[in-house]
Order: structure tokens, then C-alpha cells, then sequence
């Protein structure tokens, strides 16, 4: 006989409305116009979506130099993009779609509005990752400095500490980017921020489900890629509120079995580029080893949509 396992099911967990049009911009496309579409950076963090993606028809690359010549759509991802990544596409005459989810395109403007003020900007995120560098690329070399901790907001030198505003990822830690607004704030106490937070509504709702879940739980498993910020960041915040163990995988053959030995509760969860598929491929390995009770632990109900990116909407009201 199996042994039994009490599985809590956060929600919400996975796709958020980001990456929910990022993908439908792609298939879209590949409807309307045929293969190939090309698109600019993986469209978003997770490598069963690509792999789709790419199986009907989709051609990813990281610059627009690999793509030749062509009449064919060019999609830039959910993370965003510089500014000087749409300009190039325009001087090369492509057709660019914009799947940059409107909630980075957001924290864009905040960025122009702030430089227009005369005020430097400092931006908390992770270097590297692709959303920071589209959100930096907004803005002449220099105009916005990258905070990643609250050691960074120590050594900060600012230009003049009278005329500083800061803005955010959209996937950050909740509770990190606290301390370092906080740190902010204390050093700086004129420093101009954002009226709501900067991270989404999705980064929000899955790291509060993670928390209600993470302290009833041996062990907690996200389904996400490592290049997933969001998913990453569920993984730490389960750690952080005392779940023993929490792994992230991005398939069921990845899951480590000597991980889970003598577990009876476990709490699953899935990062907003994750899909469902992924997290019943989970659910039924578990099933495998264990008599599974399911119960859902919800900490927010969700109803954000956003419409397509504006040429593929014209092209679907007008059929
Ligand atoms: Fe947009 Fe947030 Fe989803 Fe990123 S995680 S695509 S910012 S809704």
C-alpha cells in the first residue's frame, strides 16, 4: 500500500495575464500570418513554452542580427525590451509585435516621468536579468543606477539626494524589496517612489499563497525554470517561512525521489511562466508513490486580462 500524502495546492500559481498574452501574441501571429514568427528573447521564462512555441513554427533568438531580412512578425518578449531594440526593428522595416507585459510598461513610464522631472533614478531589481535591461534601456546611459540590496543603497553616492526616485522589478521579493525601500527611504527620506508597488499583482498573489502554505508543509515543490525570477523567488520565500525543503523544477523527471523520503504534507505551487500541464505532470508522479488529498490553499482570486498587442486586435475585430 502507498503511503498517504496531504497536498496543499497554492492559488493562485502560474500563468498571470503577462504571460498569458505574451503566448497568445505568438500564436496569433503564427495563425494569422504563417510560419516562421520570429521572437526576440525566450517570450517568456520557461522552456516547455518555448519548445511549444517553437514546434509550431516560432524562431528564437536573443538579436535582432540574427534575423535576416524579412516580412515576417517579430515579437519582442514580456520582460521588455530597450529602447534602442524597437528602433532598430523600424530602421530594418520589421513587422515587431510587442508582447512587453503592460505592468513593465508601466514601471517604463514611470522611469521617462521621473527623468523629465530632472530626477536620478535607482532601480531595484537583479542585474542581468532581461527586464532590467529593457527598463534601463528606457533612458539615456547613466540616468538610472541598479540597487540590488540594502548593502547597495549604502554605498550609493547619488548625484544630489534632493532629486532621486526609485522604481522596481515587477518580480521581486515582497519582503526584500521592503528592506531596501526602507533602507531607501531612511537615507534618503525625498526619494520620489511609485503610488502602488512596482511588482505585480502576480509576483504578489503567488508569494502570499506560498506563505500561507509553506508553514504546513515538509516540503514544497515550484514549478518554474531557474531563469524565472518569479520562480525563484517563490522557492526562497517558502524557505524563508520555514519550509525544510523547497525545490524548483521544471519537470516531473527532474524531481530528486530521496528529497521527498518520510514526507506526509507537501505544498506545490508554479511560477506566472509556468503552465498548468506542468503541475498535473507533478501532481501525477506524486500520485505514483503516494494516495494523494488534495486541498487548495487560495489567497487571492484573480480576474486581470490584458488585450493583445494593437495590430493583432485590429486583425481580429476586423475577420
Ligand atoms: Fe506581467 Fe507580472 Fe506576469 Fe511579469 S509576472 S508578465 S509583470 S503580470
Amino acid at each position: 500500500m502507498k503511503p498517504t500524502l496531504k497536498v496543499y495546492l497554492c492559488s493562485p500559481r502560474g500563468f498571470c495575464a503577462g504571460v498569458v498574452r505574451a503566448i497568445d501574441t505568438v500564436e496569433r501571429a503564427l495563425s494569422l500570418y504563417g510560419a516562421p514568427v520570429y521572437v526576440r528573447h525566450e517570450i517568456v521564462h520557461n522552456r516547455y513554452v518555448v519548445e511549444s512555441l517553437r514546434a509550431k513554427g516560432a524562431i528564437f533568438v536573443e538579436e535582432l542580427e540574427e534575423i535576416p531580412q524579412t516580412d515576417a512578425p517579430v515579437v519582442f518578449s514580456a520582460h521588455g525590451v530597450p529602447k534602442a531594440i524597437p528602433s532598430e526593428a523600424e530602421r530594418r522595416n520589421f513587422f515587431s509585435l510587442d508582447a512587453t507585459c503592460p505592468l513593465v510598461t508601466k514601471v517604463h513610464r514611470e522611469a521617462e516621468i521621473h527623468f523629465k522631472r530632472g530626477r536620478e533614478i535607482i532601480l531595484i531589481g537583479h542585474a542581468g536579468h532581461p527586464e532590467v535591461v529593457g527598463t534601463l534601456g528606457q533612458l539615456p546611459a547613466g540616468a538610472v543606477s541598479l540597487i540590488e540590496t540594502v548593502d547597495d543603497v549604502a554605498s550609493f553616492v547619488p548625484k544630489d539626494e534632493t532629486k532621486l526616485a526609485y522604481i522596481t522589478q515587477t518580480t521581486l521579493s515582497i519582503d526584500d524589496t521592503k528592506e531596501i525601500v526602507r533602507a531607501l527611504k531612511e537615507r534618503f527620506p525625498k526619494v520620489a517612489g511609485p503610488h502602488k508597488e512596482d511588482i505585480c499583482y502576480a509576483t504578489t498573489n503567488r508569494q502570499l499563497a506560498v506563505k500561507k502554505v509553506a508553514h504546513l508543509v515538509d516540503a514544497m515543490v515550484v514549478v518554474g525554470s531557474p531563469n524565472s525570477s518569479n520562480s525563484q523567488r517563490l522557492r526562497e520565500v517558502a524557505e524563508r517561512e520555514g519550509c525544510p525543503r523547497a525545490v524548483l523544477v521544471q519537470r516531473a523527471s527532474e524531481l530528486d525521489w530521496s528529497m521527498f523520503e518520510g514526507i506526509t504534507r507537501l505544498g506545490i505551487t508554479a511560477g506566472a511562466s509556468a503552465p498548468e500541464v506542468i503541475v498535473e505532470e507533478i501532481m501525477g508522479a506524486f500520485a505514483e508513490h503516494y494516495e494523494l488529498s488534495v486541498e487548495t490553499v487560495t489567497a487571492a482570486e484573480e480576474t486581470e486580462f490584458f488585450p493583445l498587442p494593437r495590430p493583432l486586435r485590429q486583425v481580429t475585430a476586423a475577420e
